[in-house]
């Protein structure tokens, strides 16, 4: 950015001075109808929105560079850039040009940047997602504790949770802030983990998030003396909860949304979900990127975007808590079993505006006439759904909710007699307050619209005073308004009673003329008419907004209490439709699924009109010598072994957001993490190969599940050479039985693993049928207890439709290869250009060739040894090495 110099123009000084105080943003410079951008700005943001770089005179010698955006579409501008990456600081004018002549005629119209847009200070409905979600995280650490805290601005959600490092990923991958606030030690190691979320981290200052400082922010934020009412927080989480504030001040220049006091989350409250589980369960995005296909837009039955966003916050985070689960399950059962009342509530949700969001924007001093409509008719239809619970008994876990839709009378009574039915979006525009609320606004619109008539019936007023029937008021440009009467009658009025009132102007040779006080402040009234309606109206929307104001806490529980109901009759819906079932969830280690369901295939299948889906048991419960908490998948390709692992992995998932499940009976023991490594993707950006991403997420599980965990694991070392990825698969199971003792299930064509189920007594051995029929292979989508002898890879290859040529020569050579197993190896030479191999020994751990090695490595005493022995052990471990090879 160039400096100012003795030749720069007031203007531009202005605009130097507000961009130097945010050097990081794009700063919108308002002139006129256009936001203006200069210099780099100008460069970055024509090059962004691909609009045209022109220049306007010079700095320091040189063109300036500028492009500018229309103010009225500057919201998609504005969301273009932000997608982008950009933060934009919004300088508005905060004068008239007249106002700032009167401080003399070069004087330049004041300006001051009034909002810093960012991805995580979005209110706008055109730069937001309806259904989804808009947070701002902030994360503090102090020493070795650390939290984060959350808001979404649009809503006024405010959360914080304990957060050591290691919780972060999960906690972030599970929220997906669009921005992490965060201390500038911090940045780096954020940056990479909120980019992988389509976040950006934003560092503050050290003193953003000084636990003091905080402390101070939140009681004056919430208006109370002491923060006890809301927790004993920690310096950590006051430090996180801090930022966030200061941020918002920051960014909204003062003005701050209607937050809800900070509710805290503690750690273990939510079941524990990495961002690679999340990925490839496809909880809320297909593999392929989008929503469709995924969990949530399977199940997602809600009516209003605040349903819609719990809903995405309760399949983000499920609960491990029983009386959480429990009390939406009621509620649920609830609406399960009073179809009629469900019925109708969603009916009524249809038309529920968006509570939240309207409000927030008015909070902000950014909302208009409809966000007033918007809340207008939400409080009149809460009114409405509540009362559709009237003729059942009701649980008590809904009572609050029920009691939160009313108590809105007095606000309801207000918009319904403030506002017209048909709204202007802004304020500015006027026209939105009915006719009949305001007397004075009346009276200025009715002078507005008919001046004439207000003259007439003031003229007809004054003939019926004076008694003179000929007197008339007339216009003229030089004394305005007047009232006119022959000279006849003139004598009348120039003398007491009425001269009192009618003050003379003129006498002309036919005519006398009068004026009044009231003629000359009805025309000064007349022709600032228009104006002064537009003024009362901006008046009057700030009564309103006031008395919006007053009961934002309580319109927050209203729009909280519509959102659970939405859920809950969308859960309940999909629940009776899909005939799902409601699922026992206690503190007991069962998984016991009766005829269970893929949520996603099954509609998928049913809307290819496609055989239905087939139900499958599994059982992973059971305390005692009984217990299999392990189960082997083997099965050929194509069999469903994939869609097996998940729908138990869902079913969990779904059972612990509080919600039913699709199976006939379900018994889950509450599981407090859920790991799943399912397919295989390259991430490349990131330097990772297939392999090395598969390890890194094997890694993860096996140094992570605990014995309340739900593992799923599928094809693991798929990506190396057989007998590497034969051994990792041992070892991985081998530990999960051993080590983790969590219950899991893992799929493999691996069939040697099947051996395993001989030694390991919490394994069970399992396989998904299919019928051979002339060379062909049915799948029959059925889950046995068993392994698989083959994986028909051939056949299903030949489905997939390779050429003819390759299926046979493959048979062939798989043949060949067969009877090379079956002859332990020697007619494999048979094959001259293949590979060979012979099978591992069964219920043989293979990777044994490095025992010694291994066991020399286990002796090795590293602070005992001098720097000549560490060398000679060196020599002593590669010839070790080598001994394994050969
Ligand atoms: P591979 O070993 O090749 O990865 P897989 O055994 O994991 O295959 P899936 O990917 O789970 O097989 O399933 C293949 C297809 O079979 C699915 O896309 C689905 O259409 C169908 N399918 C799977 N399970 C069932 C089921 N229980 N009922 C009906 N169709 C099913």
């Amino acid at each position: 950015m160039a400096k100012e110099d003795s030749g720069t123009t007031p203007m531009m000084a202005q605009y130097l001075a507000l961009k130097a105080q945010y050097p990081d943003a794009l700063l919108f410079y308002r002139m006129g109808d256009f936001y203006e951008l200069f210099f780099d700005d100008a460069v970055a943001a024509a090059a962004a929105l691909d609009i045209a770089l022109t220049t306007r005179g010079k700095h320091q010698g040189a063109d300036i560079k500028m492009c500018g955006v229309p103010h009225h579409a500057a919201e998609g501008y504005l969301l273009t850039l932000i997608r982008k990456g950009f933060r934009v600081a919004v300088g508005e004018q905060m004068e008239s040009p007249a106002e700032a002549r009167k401080r003399g005629y070069k004087a330049v119209v004041k300006r001051d940047v009034v909002r810093l847009v960012t991805p995580g200070t979005l209110t706008e409905d055109s730069l937001l997602d309806a259904r989804a979600h808009n947070y701002l995280a902030a994360y503090c650490r102090v020493r070795d504790s650390g939290a984060l805290a959350w808001v979404d601005v649009s809503t006024g959600d405010f959360h914080i949770s304990e957060c050591t490092p290691v919780m972060l990923p999960p906690l972030l991958a599970r929220l997906a802030p669009r921005e992490v606030l965060c201390q500038p030690p911090e940045e780096e190691a954020l940056r990479e983990l909120a980019a992988e979320l389509d976040g950006v981290t934003t560092p503050l200052s050290a003193a953003s998030f000084d636990s003091a400082n905080a402390e101070t922010r939140l009681k004056a934020l919430f208006g109370v003396s002491a923060l006890d009412a809301f927790g004993n927080f920690s310096r950590a989480e006051l430090g996180a909860l801090g930022g966030i504030v200061a941020y918002l001040d920051l960014t909204q220049r003062g003005k701050l949304p209607a937050l809800r006091p900070p509710l805290r989350e503690s750690a273990g409250r939510a079941m524990q979900i990495d961002a690679a589980t999340r990925r490839n369960l496809e909880l809320t995005r297909a593999l392929s990127g989008g929503r469709a296909g995924s969990l949530l837009a399977a199940i997602d039955r809600t009516l209003t975007g605040a349903g819609a966003r719990l809903l995405e916050t309760r399949l983000q985070a499920p609960s491990t808590d029983l009386a959480t689960i429990h009390a939406r399950q009621s509620v649920l059962g609830y609406f399960v079993e009073n179809r009629n009342v469900s019925e109708d509530v969603r009916d009524c949700l249809r038309r529920l505006p968006d509570i939240e969001r309207a409000l927030t924007r008015l909070m902000l001093d950014r909302g208009g006439p409809r966000d007033l409509g918007a809340l207008r008719d939400a409080i009149a239809q809460a009114q409405v759904v509540r009362d559709f619970f009237c003729t059942t008994m009701q649980p008590d876990t809904l009572r609050a909710a029920l009691d939160a839709l009313t108590g809105h009378d007095d606000l309801a009574a207000l918009l319904g007699q403030a506002l017209q039915q048909d709204l202007p979006m802004l304020a500015r525009d006027g026209g939105f307050i009915a006719s009949g609320f305001d007397a004075e606004l009346d009276e200025a619109r009715q002078l507005r619209d008919e001046g004439r008539g207000v003259i007439g019936r003031l003229q007809a007023q004054y003939t019926a005073d004076t008694g003179i029937q000929s007197l008339k008021i007339k216009h003229n440009n030089v004394l305005g308004y007047f009232i006119e009467t022959t000279a006849t009658h003139a004598e009348k009025m120039l003398n007491p009673p009425l001269s009192a009132q009618f003050i003379h102007r003129q006498t002309t040779a036919n005519a006398v003329r009068f004026t009044t006080v009231e003629l000359s402040t009805l025309e000064t009234r007349i022709a600032n008419a228009g104006a002064q309606a537009l003024e009362i109206e901006k008046t009057l929307f700030g009564v309103l907004r006031g008395a919006v104001q007053e009961r934002a806490a309580q319109l927050l529980q209203t729009a909280r209490a519509i959102a659970e109901i939405d859920l809950a009759a969308g859960l309940a819906d999909l629940a009776v439709e899909g005939d799902w079932t409601c699922p026992q969830v206690d503190s007991s280690r069962a998984f016991a699924i009766t005829a269970g369901r893929h949520p996603v295939v099954e509609a998928a299948l049913r809307a290819e009109g496609k055989p239905p889906f087939v139900a499958n048991d599994c059982d992973l419960g059971a305390d005692g010598d009984e217990a299999r908490p392990i189960w082997l998948l083997t099965g050929p390709n194509m069999a469903g072994k994939s869609t097996y692992l998940r729908q138990n992995a869902l079913i969990a998932l779904l059972a612990q957001m509080g919600a039913y499940v699709p199976a006939e009976a379900a018994h889950i023991g509450m599981v407090d993490q859920l790991f799943s490594r399912v397919g295989a993707a390259d991430d490349l950006a990131r330097g990772r190969s297939t392999f090395m991403v598969e390890m890194v997420e094997t890694a993860a599980i096996l140094n992570q599940a605990g014995e309340r965990a739900l593992v799923i694991l599928d094809e693991i070392g798929r990506g190396t050479a057989t007998y590497d990825g034969l051994s990792i698969a041992w070892a991985c199971l081998e530990h999960l039985h051993d080590g983790n003792k969590c219950r899991g299930l893992f799929a493999t064509h691996y069939h040697e693993l099947t051996a395993l189920a001989g030694r390991l007594k919490g394994l069970r051995n399992a396989t998904v049928k299919v019928r051979e029929w002339q060379n062909d292979v049915i799948f029959l989508h059925e889950v046995v207890e068993g392994a698989a002898d083959r994986s028909y890879g051939v056949q299903v290859a030949r489905l997939a439709g390779l050429p003819d040529a390759v299926v046979e020569r493959a048979r062939a050579v798989l043949d060949l290869l067969e009877e090379a197993e079956r002859s332990g190896g020697k007619s494999a030479r048979l094959v001259d250009d293949l590979p060979l191999f012979s099978s591992p020994a069964a219920s043989t751990p293979p990777a044994k060739r490095d025992t010694a090695l291994q066991d020399r490595l286990k002796t090795i005493l590293p602070d005992t040894l001098s720097p000549r022995e560490a060398l000679d052990l060196v020599y002593e471990l590669r010839d070790l090495a080598q001994d394994a090879d050969n």
